[in-house]
């Protein structure tokens, strides 16, 4: 039996400190944060204006090898080291990790709080609703999608003149534009000065009618929950809907497009303006529809306002921790950045933001560099890439692991020949990184029963392979004590950070097609990709519509360097098959769909939240 008590002994063997405790010792200034409870607390985005002037703090992604499905300890990792360099090298240091969703707590995976003594406290107030953002998320994605079922729904029993005059009804017998609807009038050259009495007939067509061509509709519903019947579904079964079904489909909620806006936008104004831009449906006329033409952006803002806020929770050792929205979470990160930052002339003294790239780093780091840091501006100072001795084994041949089922004896034991021939995973990514011209540090996550002669051989093929550095770090078992030498490894990739960062492919002058099969060439090494005849005609539609230009946000297995989960290690000689497309105009990229890949889960036979349970004295158990 492990030494190392479970996740949720240790995360509530250690009391808290009160957030405005946490708060002061940041430095921020009483109107800059809000508090949720005694645990957890909004920063605002004012604490920007005040620190501008400031130098930023090093930027460090994490970011980790294709994992098992039981995951390799990014955030774990991503938590030690906080704690290593805040706790134990004496440096400011905030750790933005993403906000977990109610699927993989719930589902397969459990909580995301990190784990053993490198964790974020309280893990129940983590895990759960945090400070509702999700929820957030998920009411205006669920208004937006009301909203355009409702509007077909009208246009279809009533004349032009008709919707128009209800759209712009007579308030004290004079008709106005809600300030929203400008954008419409704008969108179709229509002189916005004019009032809603003066419109020819053409105009008022034009301006009141969306037509919208249901076959072209890509919003859908979302929940946070994994309920795979939900993946596809007829709506307006109702007799008072008029026959007018529908069939469409639910997402998770942490995979809709405003998940995105929330990650990438740069402030409330950027914000409303991305969420307005989002593109819900093509018009029969073959225009791209959006939810300011539904006239819904401003209230999907208002909804989202406070999301924008990233909160503040802490490490078992009391360091701060910055959590926020899905993949990329742009805010959370520059927050940090400038809370870790320096005033002039103290560069050396200057703080660390170690902030969290999900999935394997050919999906997660490559979207972190090409989308994220393009958004943002900023680029890290260097690459911490998590390996353990248990993926690599499994990548060079060893059996399935499966989660749920005890591991079999080849994870357990010494086993050099799986272990060596599962480092071409590692070298691969070391590789991959590299070529956006960043230092890779290999963290190599130890667990209990890895030998030290299988320790030093991953570090050797590491350094053969171009890491900067590669140590064994023990934050799990030890806490930020683990991971010292992690720690030290990290400041000195900063210190002699290169300065040669580029992107792997240009935004302009690059065909969507062009931009997909870069990525797949370079990064997965994939012999090409095969476009299905549908997301041949998104393709179309998109360049006519004129988002050729945007970056692309892969969605597929993180299983695999391919499209198939079964291929393990480097694979080679295969093809992407991209099933479809969409495009997410608000966040601003287009989102290629490989293969089979869902995005809505489902629930196992034997879920997370079968351990899941409230004692009488309040307390949660069976997260872990
Ligand atoms: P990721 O962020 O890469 O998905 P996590 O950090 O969430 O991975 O870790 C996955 C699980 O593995 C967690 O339950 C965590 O407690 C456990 N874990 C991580 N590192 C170790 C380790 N060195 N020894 C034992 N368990 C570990």
């Amino acid at each position: 039996k492990s030494p190392v008590p479970s996740d949720i002994e240790i995360a509530k063997a250690q009391k808290p400190k009160h957030i405005s405790t946490l708060c002061k010792e940041l430095g921020l200034n009483s109107d800059e944060y809000e508090l949720y409870g005694a645990t957890k607390a909004k920063i605002g985005l004012n604490v920007l204006d005040r620190l501008s002037h400031r130098k930023n703090g090093r930027y460090v992604v994490v970011t980790g090898i294709t994992p098992t499905p039981l995951g390799e300890g990014k955030s774990t990792t991503t938590i030690g080291l906080v704690q290593a360099l805040g706790a134990h090298l004496n440096k400011p240091a905030f750790a933005c990790v993403r906000q977990p969703s109610q699927g993989p707590t719930f589902g397969i995976k459990g909580g995301a709080a990190g784990g053993g003594y490198s964790q974020v406290i309280p893990m129940d107030e983590f895990n759960l609703h945090m400070t509702g953002d999700l929820h957030a998320v998920t009411a205006a994605n669920n208004l937006l999608a009301a909203a355009i079922d409702a509007r077909m729904f009208h246009e279809a029993t009533q004349t032009d003149k008709a919707l128009f005059n209800r759209l712009c009804p007579a308030k004290k017998g004079v008709r106005r534009f809600a300030p929203v609807m400008l954008k419409r009038l704008q969108k179709f050259g229509i002189d916005t000065t004019k009032q809603p009495d003066d419109l020819t007939p053409d105009e008022i067509a034009l301006f009141a009618r969306l037509d919208i061509d249901p076959d072209t509709i890509t919003w859908q519903r979302v929940t946070d929950t994994n309920d795979r019947f939900l993946r596809k579904i007829t709506i307006g079964e109702n007799p008072t809907e008029k026959g007018q079904t529908r069939s469409t489909g639910f997402d998770i909620t942490v995979a809709s497009e405003i998940m995105a806006v929330l990650a990438l936008a740069t402030d409330l104004k950027d914000m409303r303006e991305r969420l307005g831009a989002m593109v819900v449906a093509s018009s029969k006329r073959g225009d791209p529809v959006t939810a300011d033409d539904i006239g819904i952006g401003g209230a999907l803002t208002v909804l989202m306002k406070d999301t924008i806020k990233p909160n503040l929770m802490q490490t078992l050792e009391g360091t701060p921790v910055l959590v926020h929205a899905g993949p990329f979470a742009n805010i959370a990160d520059k927050v940090a950045l400038k809370l870790a930052g320096t005033e002039a002339g103290n560069e050396n003294d200057s703080g660390y933001c170690v902030t969290e790239a999900g999935f394997g780093a050919d999906m997660g780091m490559e979207k972190f560099f090409n989308i994220k840091c393009r958004t943002s501006q900023l680029v890290p100072d260097c690459v911490v890439l998590v390996a353990t001795i248990r993926a690599l084994k499994m990548h060079g041949g060893g059996p399935n692991v499966v989660a749920g089922k005890p591991l079999p004896d080849a994870y357990t034991e010494e086993n050099i020949d799986y272990l060596e021939k599962g480092c071409t995973n590692l070298i691969r990514h070391i590789e991959n990184a590299n070529k956006f011209g960043l230092s890779v540090v290999v963290a190599i996550n130890r667990f209990t029963s890895d030998t030290q002669t299988e320790l030093d051989l991953v570090r050797r093929l590491a350094l053969d392979a171009g890491a900067s550095d590669a140590v064994v770090c023990e934050h799990w078992a030890y806490g930020g004590l683990g991971a010292v030498d992690l720690g030290k490894a990290v400041i000195k990739a900063c210190d002699d950070k290169k300065n040669d960062f580029n992107f792997l492919y240009p935004l302009e002058n690059t065909s969507i097609v062009d931009k997909i099969t870069t990525i797949c060439k370079e990064i997965y090494r994939a012999d090409g990709i095969e476009l299905s005849a549908e997301a041949q005609a998104k393709v179309d539609t998109y360049t006519r519509q004129g988002y050729a230009n945007l970056p692309i946000c892969m969605a597929k297995t993180q299983y695999s360097f391919s499209h198939d989960a079964a291929l393990k290690g480097a694979p080679t000689g295969f093809t992407i098959p991209i099933r479809d497309l969409r495009l997410s105009a608000g966040a601003q990229f287009i989102y290629p769909l490989c293969d089979t890949i869902q995005t809505m889960p489902g629930l196992p036979t034997r879920p997370c939240f079968f351990d899941v349970d409230l004692l009488d004295n309040g307390e949660v158990v069976g997260l872990f």
